[in-house]
């Protein structure tokens, strides 16, 4: 048996045949049957320039329906697919190509022309252009090849993507996803989410990270219908779209922006049924206000690199605002204090997952990858969180941002929680900042609604009467946004950064 999860996009491509698979945001339509016959052509170039079964691909382009269409060409032929941030300049660039040692790299020809001593260093067979609007010698050199390459035999443990961590807490580590891990999470959403040929999904996510590239669009190929693919978050083109749409899958800064629009109403979303948010926090007044709003309650779920999905909302039944729903088909969450013993409902301790679709381990990290397993195969994820006495997941943070003051650990969800219940307060983030006393102090960092006035002293007081004192913030700061990465994650190590010294 052939275990290649291309050979699973295969069979469904060839059910489709002339179906509408992708729209691109110029209104260019792609069938499944165009899937097939670019997929095929890309491959049979890739082989054709030295390129063989389980070498690394590594691709720094903007998003494109080529750029999406590598990607299935990278398996159908057998390699790894290795997608980098587009953000990502060239020190760092010089990393992921030293680390991930690739046979070819896929930029833009300005890029290639700016890395030419890296590329020339590091990747064997060098570079191949791919633009933004999809031309360059990528497109034009396979356009001779034969579009019907064989689906490269594959077992279910081989890589199919090597996918870098975002490395906001750290050096980004290259997470072996292999075909099992993806038709593991590919089929339980699929099935869980109840996607059908009728569906046309929103697509206005990156596609150099797990969100974008799989987790969402595995869905629609599974389910043979429709991606509408935006090249980006552009909150007026997304209201344009979304009366043709059923589904989208985004980030919590989508819903925020939507909203911030006033043409974003109830009949715009008339024929949505599903909004799904993920990959940072979704604050629960987000959450409530866009029900008010649109009358859709969006389903928050919560996953990570090493993983894809790891837990999920109910699409029937309850949705619990704050909760990240329960583990879904392929997973096993378990709750565990510092040395490992299961907690009871409620208790707050770090996230572990198991199950067929955790990753293989880190690429050349054998060390980390042993110290991020238990021995019986629990995969440490990094996170804080408990469970209700309904087994839905609440993460309360990253392990690394727990703050310990004076001997006390401070979960910041908590803190951040209260003062963003205070009027006039739009977000806020809580991070552990050295102190000659406290070994931590609490600081909160706070961004105030538009033309609002709200003191540091009044968050503090605000705080005092609803927490332990030693969770109260020693000092709040005014911020007018928090820093984020491409996913909407707030990076406090950013912050801490910035503030090292405001107790000294
Ligand atoms: P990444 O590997 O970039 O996808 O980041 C994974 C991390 O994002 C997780 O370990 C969580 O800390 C965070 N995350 C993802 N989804 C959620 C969510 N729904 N709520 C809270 N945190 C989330």
């Amino acid at each position: 048996m052939n275990s290649n999860f291309f050979r699973n996009i295969f069979n469904k491509a060839k059910e489709a045949g002339g179906r509408e698979f992708l729209q691109a945001e110029n209104g260019e339509i792609y069938t499944y049957h165009d899937l097939l016959e670019v997929t095929g052509r890309y491959a049979s170039f890739l082989e054709e320039i030295g390129v063989c079964p389980g070498d690394r691909v590594a691709v720094q382009v903007d998003k494109s329906p080529e750029a999406y269409f590598l990607y299935l060409a990278v398996m159908r032929m057998g390699g790894g697919f290795l997608p980098l941030n587009t953000a990502y300049k060239k020190s760092e660039i010089e990393y992921f190509l030293s680390d991930a040692e690739p046979v070819v790299f896929i930029c833009s020809e300005k890029n290639k022309f700016e890395y030419i001593d890296l590329i020339s260093t590091h990747v064997k067979l060098g570079a191949i252009t791919l633009e933004f609007n999809g031309t360059g010698e990528l497109c034009e050199n396979s356009k001779k090849y034969s579009s019907s390459h064989e689906v490269c035999q594959k077992e279910l443990h081989d890589v199919a993507i090597i996918m870098y961590t975002s490395g906001t807490t750290g050096q980004p580590k290259g997470a072996m996803l292999t075909h099992q891990n993806i038709v593991t999470n590919a089929e339980a959403l699929t099935k869980l989410w109840e996607f059908t040929e009728k569906d046309v999904l929103l697509h206005a996510l990156p596609i150099f990270h797990a969100h974008g590239l799989f987790i969402s669009t595995h869905c629609v190929l599974l389910s043979k219908s429709k991606i509408l693919f935006l090249s980006k978050f552009d909150k007026d083109t997304v209201i344009n779209c979304l009366p043709s749409c059923t589904a989208m899958m985004g980030v919590p800064t989508f819903y925020t922006r939507l909203m911030s629009s006033t043409s974003f109403n109830h009949d715009l979303v008339k024929n949505m049924r599903l909004f799904v948010s993920g990959s940072a926090p979704l604050l629960e007044e987000t959450s409530r206000e866009f029900t008010e709003r649109t009358g859709h309650t969006i389903l928050e779920r919560y996953g990570m690199t090493e993983s894809a999905i790891i837990s999920s909302n109910p699409y029937h039944g309850d949705r619990k605002y704050g909760s990240v729903g329960k583990a879904i088909e392929g997973v096993e969450v378990k709750i565990v204090d510092d040395f490992g013993k299961a907690l009871e409902f409620d208790e707050v301790g770090h996230v572990q997952i198991r199950g067929p679709a955790i990753m293989k381990g880190y690429w050349k990290k054998p060390e980390k990858t042993k110290e991020e397993f238990t021995e019986d195969n629990w995969f440490k994820t990094g996170d804080l969180g408990k469970k209700d006495s309904e087994e839905y997941l609440y993460i309360v943070g990253r392990h690394k941002d727990l703050v310990i003051t004076g001997g006390f650990n401070v979960y910041p969800k908590e803190v951040e929680l209260i003062i963003d219940s205070m009027p006039g307060v739009k977000e806020s983030a809580v991070i552990g900042l050295s102190h000659a006393d406290f070994g931590e102090a609490v600081t909160a960092i706070v961004v105030l609604e538009e033309r609002c006035n709200v003191e540091a002293e009044e968050v503090i007081s605000f705080c005092r009467n609803e927490l332990a004192s030693y969770k109260v913030p020693k000092q709040v700061i005014v911020y007018t946004t928090l820093p984020r990465n491409a996913m909407g994650k707030v990076v406090k190590a950013k912050l801490r950064e910035e503030l090292s010294t405001l107790y000294y």
